[in-house]
């Protein structure tokens, strides 16, 4: 079974509802708010165990079903099937053993029936009822698991380091101590996956794991992938395998989110980091990874079968295995693989051995750890393989990693982590929270269509705010003149601004003319995620027609120094998030198109379908209120 990237396949697909996880239901199990509260005060006179980072992972996993049907750590027989079988004692398939270590001394204290309080990073997390306390054998588990006869597999080795030879089976409750119980800024949770999917009406969903998506050949994949699927879950943490490679793992999410911000439609593409703690023996690894899949609603997993170097490759033989399991059991996902892929010359675009007739000479090789090393080493990268922007935040990251440093290091500031997420806020907006932010010429129409546009929206129950350039200056900015520093500190404090309000769960509009490239790169860094470039285009000749505010007659009489477009450069934006002509267009045509295209991008409460009706009648009401 083999994915081919050449030619969708046809979608005829008329299932009506998502697929079933694994097992025939979602086995969830956690406590939250008051509940949560309740059990967490009852930790305080149980014992302590503290987790491991991948225990901790696990029992998230499980609490929050995507291990389902498993509802707690392995005990013994559980253990020991899927060691050496690879299944469930009730004959389901399994990949990845899900234990919980201690030493011998913690064992001798606990017997089965108590209840041990789980704590991560000092924190209560979670409560496991103890029914098992049972000797682990590295040796084995290294041998069946990790098809290794040496005991390296950092999830071995870790353990060993610790002392840690027992194993302890039992359910568990994960207490979700904050207000997040869904959507958190990396971790989704199925339960929360699989009604959203509900609520949109998909059913097709795909699952893709070993894709960082920040480089072309990445991205084609996912847009191939999401052609024919109606949401994608990325199950791609940035790991180790990147890390090696010379670039941060914070880095790569960088550049993966601003392909996922600028290039796919926000709620189509899920950006998950959970489980990429599973680094097994390959074919148990994609066992695993399909059963995950399932819980989170996916009916189809793309692996990469292509690591970055060919040792570690998965081999078609492991996946073959994996997939006689996967249909004797209720695994109803299906597992496709995916070629490795390069730039053709002669096609002029990605392609794979199949899709692309021409001679090997024609071939440009894309693979992350030749990127990352040409990047990490300030070679500039062919545009075809990798965007520029992508480039450009691979070669800044240095200096952006210095700064940071600088600023945390200056002050001994402990921020108070909220009790609600910005998920729960965009939840009682009714809609996503976003910074759009315009920029483009003096006299482009910036402020006019963000006022209109905010008018339309809050007449449609939509949580919104203008920034303007001007409107700050007389206040917050008022300190500031127009030199270039002072330019780029006012820019600076909006973007921080738009950031508190976007956290807030609004919608901001910040209208400034943020003439320079690299000033509008540092405001995606201090804003984030859900950051939109808002070109709002117009020429030379018609903003100096306009002229609402006088200012070009100024700036020509040399009056206004250092004026944009005038006697100082704007540098058009490369890849807006949206663009806006409004030269031939009325205001009320631009602010319409702005709306439509914040509608695909999944902002607002309604769909494209249902605008322009809306966006009628409202222009009218909004008309009949104008003050004369
Ligand atoms: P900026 O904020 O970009 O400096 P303004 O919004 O203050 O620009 O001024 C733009 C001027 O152009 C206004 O007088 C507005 O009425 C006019 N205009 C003409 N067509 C449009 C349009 N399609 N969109 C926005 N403004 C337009």
């Amino acid at each position: 079974m083999r994915y081919d990237t050449s030619s969708p396949q046809p979608a005829i697909d008329r299932r009506q509802e998502l697929i079933t996880p694994y097992g025939g239901r979602l086995v969830q199990s956690f406590r939250a708010g008051p509940e949560g509260q309740a059990l967490l005060r009852e930790l305080e006179c149980k014992p302590r165990l503290d987790l491991s980072e991948r225990e901790f992972l696990d029992l998230e996993m499980l609490g929050s079903g995507a291990y389902s049907p498993l509802s707690g750590f392995m005990d013994r027989v559980t253990y020991i099937s899927v060691r050496d079988n690879k299944n469930l004692p009730s004959g389901l398939s399994w990949g990845w053993p899900v234990t919980l270590s201690v030493t011998d001394k913690r064992a001798s204290e606990m017997k089965a029936g108590d209840e041990v309080g789980l704590y991560f990073c000092d924190l209560p997390v979670g409560v496991i009822e103890v029914s098992d306390i049972f000797q682990w054998e590295p040796m084995l588990e290294a041998f069946a698991v990790f098809d290794s006869e040496n005991l390296e597999a950092p999830a071995i080795a870790e353990r060993l380091d610790q002392e840690k030879t027992q194993l302890l089976g039992g359910n568990i409750t994960l207490i979700v101590d904050k207000a997040e119980s869904g959507w958190c800024e990396d971790h989704l949770w199925p339960g929360v996956t699989r009604s959203f999917f509900e609520q949109q009406n998909w059913f097709r969903i795909s699952s893709i794991t070993g894709v960082s998506a920040w480089h072309r050949a990445d991205e084609h994949i996912l847009r191939s992938v999401l052609d024919f699927s109606d949401a994608l879950i990325l199950q791609a943490a940035p790991g180790r395998r990147e890390s090696v490679n010379g670039l941060s793992p914070a880095l790569i999410q960088e550049a993966r989110q601003a392909i996922l911000r600028n290039y796919f439609p926000r709620t189509r593409v899920l950006d998950n980091r959970l489980p990429r703690h599973i680094d097994c023996e390959s074919s148990r690894t994609i066992l695993q990874q399909a059963i995950i899949s399932q819980n989170y609603g996916c009916d189809r997993l793309f692996v990469d079968a292509h690591a970055d170097n060919k040792s570690t490759a998965i081999n078609r033989h492991s996946l073959l295995a994996s997939l006689e399991i996967a249909t004797e059991a209720e695994l109803r996902i299906k597992i496709e693989l995916i070629d490795s892929m390069f730039y053709c010359d002669a096609c002029g675009t990605i392609a794979n051995e199949r899709s692309c007739p021409h001679e090997s000479t024609h071939r440009q090789s894309i693979d992350n750890k030749g990127l990352a090393s040409a990047a990490q080493f300030g070679k500039t990268l062919p545009p075809q393989l990798v965007r520029p922007e992508i480039s450009r935040v691979l070669f800044r990251r240095e200096q952006h990693q210095v700064d940071t440093a600088r600023r945390k290091r200056s002050n001994d500031i402990f921020p108070h982590t909220p009790e609600i997420s910005r998920a729960n806020r965009e939840m009682v907006s009714g809609h996503k929270s976003a910074v759009l932010w315009m920029t483009g010429l003096s006299g482009s129409g910036k402020s006019t269509i963000a006022h209109r546009l905010e008018r339309e929206l809050l007449m449609s129950g939509h949580r919104m705010f203008v920034l303007d350039g001007d409107t700050l200056r007389t206040g917050l900015c008022a300190d500031l003149g127009f030199s270039r520093e002072a330019r780029q500190e006012n820019l600076r404090r909006a973007a921080e601004i738009a950031k508190i309000m976007r956290d807030a769960g609004m919608l901001v509009i910040a209208s400034f003319i943020s003439p320079f490239r690299s000033e509008r790169e540092t405001l995606v860094d201090i804003v984030g995620d859900g950051f939109y470039e808002v070109y709002i285009e117009a020429s030379l000749e018609t903003c100096e027609h306009r002229d609402p505010k006088g200012l070009y007659k100024r700036a020509r009489a040399g009056v206004i120094p250092e004026f944009t477009g005038i006697s100082a450069p704007y540098e058009v934006p490369g890849n807006p998030a949206i663009r806006i002509c409004t030269d031939k267009t009325s205001v009320d045509d631009s602010v319409h198109q702005l709306m439509l295209a914040m509608a695909d991008l999944g902002l607002l409460r309604v769909s494209r379908k249902d605008l322009p009706l809306r966006t009628q009648q409202m222009i009218t009401l909004n008309r009949n209120l104008h003050v004369q």
